[in-house]
């Protein structure tokens, strides 16, 4: 049997980049499984979290993040849809992992480096919660037993750690308990940033300007990608080296299609060599368009039934739970817990 598990933060609305790195491959494994699946996605707050958030803005962002996850086309007959912080598992388990986990292991953390760059002179203000995110992580994946993650690019490298994390657990206490998950990157690894071309696309950059989220308007999204950086380079080509921002809309346009019409991208490239700037940024706005249309309208209905997004939180939750007891029970007893 498989279990897949994933995750997105509730830290804004989701952009073209989670849909066209994770969300989208989630409802694909979801309509396609085999009966013998579970599907498990969590909206994870205790992440969101480890950054300073409003509580007012996390409590809509929640709320609008699992509407969102039923807009793609979540089913929650099919696929348990819950919010993390509902579970106490998951953060039970993290307690117990982190005795096993290495300080240096987590220290290696691109994320972690990137994140902390800044204030390397002040780790007084550094918060142990953001040190210690992969934990949580290896935590969410592990308790529901999950044999696959699909996440994007910048996620493999906290998969890795999920992965020794299990290892080394069942090494240490001598049994098979923990199951060390495999990662699914999706074709869309990586959807830049429209501001900087150089830096993934994401909900939490301060420019507004630098993502799609999937409840923009048609008129928004022409907006965003007419403003998108590229170059003066006469002619387009798909060089994401030296042309980062036209490769990027080029990436955009081809993983659109689910399944693309071509090759590869420097095939597509080929076909739009003639077009100018502006005609390639218009196609490209039209086919986002017409990729994320549905599910504008439905988001909008979804934000507005309260008592119904409720349900599915609370029957998320109890699913969850129980999901999570029989490894709960295994590590307690592996341990010395119980
Ligand atoms: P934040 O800035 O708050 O971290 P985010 O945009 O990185 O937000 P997450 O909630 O951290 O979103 O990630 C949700 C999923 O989306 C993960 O599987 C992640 O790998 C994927 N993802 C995030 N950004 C991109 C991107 N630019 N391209 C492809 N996949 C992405
Ligand atoms: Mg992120």
């Amino acid at each position: 049997p498989r279990t897949i598990f994933s995750g997105i933060q509730p830290t804004g609305v989701p952009h073209l980049g989670n849909y066209l790195g994770a969300l989208r491959q989630w409802v694909t494994l979801q309509d396609g499984a085999p009966r013998n699946t579970s599907l498990v996605y969590s909206l994870v707050d205790l992440h969101a979290i480890t950054v300073r958030q409003d509580p007012k803005q996390l409590r809509q962002w929640k709320k609008e993040s699992l509407a969102m996850l039923l807009a793609i086309g979540l089913d929650p007959n099919k696929s348990i849809i819950f919010h993390q912080s509902d579970v106490p598992a998951h953060a039970e388990l993290m307690w117990i992992l982190s005795c096993q986990a290495s300080t240096g292991y987590l220290g290696r953390m691109t994320q972690w480096k990137d994140k902390t760059a800044n204030e390397k002179d002040s780790s007084e203000k550094l918060k142990l919660g953001l040190f210690s995110y992969p934990v949580l992580q290896a935590a969410d994946i592990l308790v529901h037993r999950a044999t696959h993650v699909p996440v994007g690019h910048d996620q493999a490298q906290h998969l890795e750690f999920a992965r020794e994390v299990a290892n080394g657990f069942n090494h240490t206490f001598g049994r098979d308990v923990l199951i060390p998950p495999e990662t699914m990157i999706s074709p869309a690894r990586r959807v830049m940033s429209l501001r900087d071309p150089m830096a993934k696309m994401s909900k939490s950059h301060p420019d507004p300007n630098s993502r799609i989220l999937l409840a923009d308007s048609e008129e928004t999204i022409r907006r965003k990608i007419k403003a998108a950086v590229t170059d003066s380079v006469d002619g387009i080509t798909y060089d994401p080296e030296d042309r980062p921002g036209v490769s990027n809309l080029i990436d955009i346009l081809y993983h659109c299609d689910a399944h693309p019409a071509y090759p590869s991208q420097d095939e597509l490239a080929k076909d739009l060599a003639g077009l100018s700037m502006r005609a390639l940024k218009d196609r490209v706005a039209e086919t986002v368009q017409t990729t994320i249309k549905h599910i504008r309208a439905s988001y909008a209905h979804f934000l507005n039934e309260n008592d119904d997004l409720d349900k599915v939180a609370a029957q998320g939750a109890e699913k969850a739970a129980k999901s999570a007891a029989t490894t709960m029970k295994a590590v307690k007893s592996a341990v010395g817990l119980i």
